[in-house]
């Protein structure tokens, strides 16, 4: 704001609008799935599962390489137009899943028991159209054939992957998006999975939208539905032990204007909450609103889609 006195210093200590996946994302997660997995009884051996899942995604990120890349200045052109650069659209025919799964069976190969062998071979089996047509249900939210169901999630785990290792080489970050595409993911296109209240110095307290795809974090202010943009009728509602403890940092921000929720992610009461991870464990929130009808979820978690 200019003023007599000069103009305000504007910038310097403004948090990041839009943040990119960082490096060791795959492994904080496996790591926090782990953890859930030992106190979230219920969903043990899947938090578990899902946590080995994460970690062979950390390795096959670190280790392998991609077989397909997009022109050197498509990234620019997408970014100087305000475009999703790694748009689902544009890309889903492209971007390489099945050496990204192939690489990701690899490294999960070692670490799964016995109980999960036929799932492993049932996705080395997967004729490239059969692949596709998975990878368009899961960016279609649509829960699929019910025989191909178990296989969704690994598939969806290449995914993220493949759209991660996307948005790291992207040259900088792109602008936050204009109000009617702010619920969207400004890499890729998709609808945010959850948020989170974060709690680095930078961005303390700050709330940002999470991608479930390519794990971008886009500013979007407190108390306000990122489905219709109306603040008035937000309420927010957890999971509470007997005694009214919090049992998981997670709660529902429902919004009684367009009947939507979206799960938030409180790293101020955990500073290990993370997002995904922690939306997979407090699945019995989800089931808790389902079963009253009122709200609808928003979010997407491509590792678990659920039948609608
Ligand atoms: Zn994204
Ligand atoms: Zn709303």
């Amino acid at each position: 704001m200019s003023h007599a006195y000069g103009n305000a210093p504007v910038g310097i200590m403004d948090p990041p609008s839009v943040v990119l996946p960082e490096a060791g994302l795959f492994a904080e997660r496996a790591q926090r799935l782990k953890g859930l997995s030992e106190t979230v009884e219920p969903l043990s051996d899947f938090l578990a599962f899902m946590g080995q899942v994460a970690h062979a995604q950390h390795r096959v990120l670190e280790t392998s390489t991609p077989t397909w890349l997009p022109e050197p200045d498509a990234f620019d052109m997408a970014l100087k137009h305000g475009m999703p650069p790694l748009g689902i659209d544009a890309l889903k025919r492209d971007i390489d899943v099945k050496s990204e799964l192939a690489a990701l069976l690899d490294a999960l190969e070692l670490h799964v028991g016995d109980a999960q062998r036929p799932l492993l071979d049932q996705l080395r089996g997967l004729e490239a159209n059969e692949l596709q047509s998975l990878i368009e249900d899961i960016l279609d939210r649509h829960p699929g054939d019910p025989s191909r169901r178990g296989v969704m999630p690994l598939v969806a785990a290449a995914m993220q992957v493949a759209w991660v290792r996307m948005a790291q080489r992207l040259p900088r970050a792109p602008e936050r998006p204009e109000s009617e595409a702010r619920a969207l993911c400004p890499c890729c296109g998709s609808a945010p999975s959850s948020s989170i209240i974060q709690i680095e110095q930078e961005r303390s307290g700050v709330r940002y939208l999470v991608c479930g795809l390519c794990a971008t974090q886009w500013y979007l202010e407190r108390s306000k539905c990122s489905v219709c943009d109306q603040s008035g009728k937000i309420s927010y509602l957890g999971l509470e032990d007997e005694a009214g403890e919090q049992l998981l940092p997670v709660q529902a921000e429902t919004c009684g204007d367009c009947h939507s929720y979206l799960k938030i992610v409180l790293r101020e009461s955990d500073a290990q909450a993370e997002p995904i991870a922690d939306d997979l464990a407090s699945l019995a929130l989800d089931l808790l609103l389902a079963e009253e009808g009122e709200f609808q979820r928003s979010g997407y978690n491509p590792l678990f889609i659920a039948e609608g």
